[in-house]
């Protein structure tokens, strides 16, 4: 029987909120774009960032329905994501989940392209030899998994990684700090670069993503 203090339990663990994306109880509600949606372009057109923000959506109201009366409903969306997971509450976890990692990859993007702080850029160098180099990774990364996918850049200790999850998985609860995801689903680059995943992958890295911001963040978790 799944009670309420298993699902705490199975959530005890969970990673605080990477750049400040504390989630209240249900019903979940997507968080505005901090930007217009033709912010993006040409790299991620307006169509495509329309389009993806009316899937984000549907995660949130498929979720809110699932967990409406349930012990998920009092729970952070965070929780949710690490708590479905262990308990095998597939459905529940995979509409969390694509909830909280669309939230992690639009809000990479606030106050646009920033060429990386100090710190995370150092971390860069040490493991990726730079940006452009961490470029070459996540590209190699998106390449060596089947099917949908996230990529992640996480933080534990000195060490950084770029580590695959399949479908709608996340780090979340493997005690690593969250900084950045590329989004491997078709979706995300279909429309702008029809099958040349890599242009998408690049730009995201080197023109999109606000890496001031995820220094901030790699300081203050580390
Ligand atoms: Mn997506």
């Amino acid at each position: 029987m799944l009670t309420r203090r298993t699902l705490l339990a199975a959530a005890a663990g969970a990673l605080s909120s990477p750049v400040g994306l504390a989630r209240a109880a249900a019903p979940f509600s997507r968080p505005p774009l901090a930007y217009g949606t033709d912010a993006l372009a040409p790299h991620i057109s307006e169509r495509t960032l329309t389009h993806h923000e009316t899937i984000h959506q549907g995660y949130f109201d498929a979720l809110n329905s699932l967990v409406d009366g349930t012990p998920y409903a009092d729970m952070a969306l965070e929780d949710v994501v690490v708590a479905a997971k262990n308990a095998g509450d597939t459905a529940v976890h995979n509409n969390a989940a694509q909830a909280f990692n669309h939230i992690v990859y639009f809000d990479q993007f606030a106050g646009g392209f920033a060429p990386p702080g100090f710190v995370i850029d150092e971390a860069l160098n040490r493991e990726f030899g730079g940006l452009e180099g961490f470029a070459d990774a996540v590209v190699d990364g998106a390449k060596g998994v089947f099917g949908t996918s996230w990529l992640w850049l996480t933080a534990e200790g000195d060490g950084l990684f770029l580590e695959a999850y399949e479908d709608a998985g996340n780090p979340l609860g493997s005690g690593r700090q969250i900084l950045f995801t590329a989004d491997l689903w078709e979706h995300a680059y279909y429309l702008d670069y029809q099958t040349d995943q890599a242009a998408h992958l690049r730009a995201l890295v080197l023109e999109l993503v606000n890496w001031d911001t995820i220094d901030q963040a790699y300081i203050q978790g580390g």
